[in-house]
């Protein structure tokens, strides 16, 4: 009975309580939900669930953009660079094996990376609470943003007074 209440606010969407920055982000890497660590994440190969389907938890909020594509040049160029000039030095092969071996693991490589690098990175904004993850700064910032506009046009921007 203790946990009734919990369970019912944690379906309405926002989990409360401690969001640990490297679990949740393990989380998210393994494709799973961050606050339950059970849902999917990705409804598909790349597109977020709108909310966790196991607890409901929202993850529409992210803001991922372009960092998962750069993250994953980092981490793919460091590897497939490192093992082309090691096997330059080591085997001095022809260009053709060259291309043969490090143009499609590159492709492999970045296609498998991005989706547990993307996770990962929803799950690290969830945990820090940022843009729409927090469920307190939410309603705060459309208070103060009505409130702003009800004071009409910023007197900065007045140039005649
Ligand atoms: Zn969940």
């Amino acid at each position: 009975m203790q946990n009734k209440a919990s369970e019912i606010y944690r379906y309405g969407g926002q989990a409360q309580g401690a969001r640990p920055v490297f679990a949740s982000m393990l989380r998210g890497a393994l494709l799973k939900c961050p606050a339950c660590g059970v849902g999917a994440m990705f409804r598909r190969y790349l597109k977020v669930a709108d909310a966790c389907p196991c607890c409901g938890e929202e993850l529409h909020h992210h803001r991922a953009d372009d960092a998962p594509a750069y993250f994953t040049i980092v981490i793919v160029g460091h590897v497939v660079v490192s093992l082309v000039l090691a096997v330059e030095m080591a085997y001095r092969p022809p260009i053709w094996l060259h291309m043969t071996l490090w143009l499609p693991l590159t492709l492999i490589l970045t296609l498998v990376l991005l989706p547990p690098v993307k996770g990962a990175l929803v799950a690290l904004q969830w945990a820090l609470r940022m843009h729409g993850f927090d469920p307190d700064a939410k309603e705060e910032m459309v208070e103060s943003f009505d409130a702003e506009l009800a004071k009409g046009p910023s007197p900065r921007l007045d140039f005649r007074a």
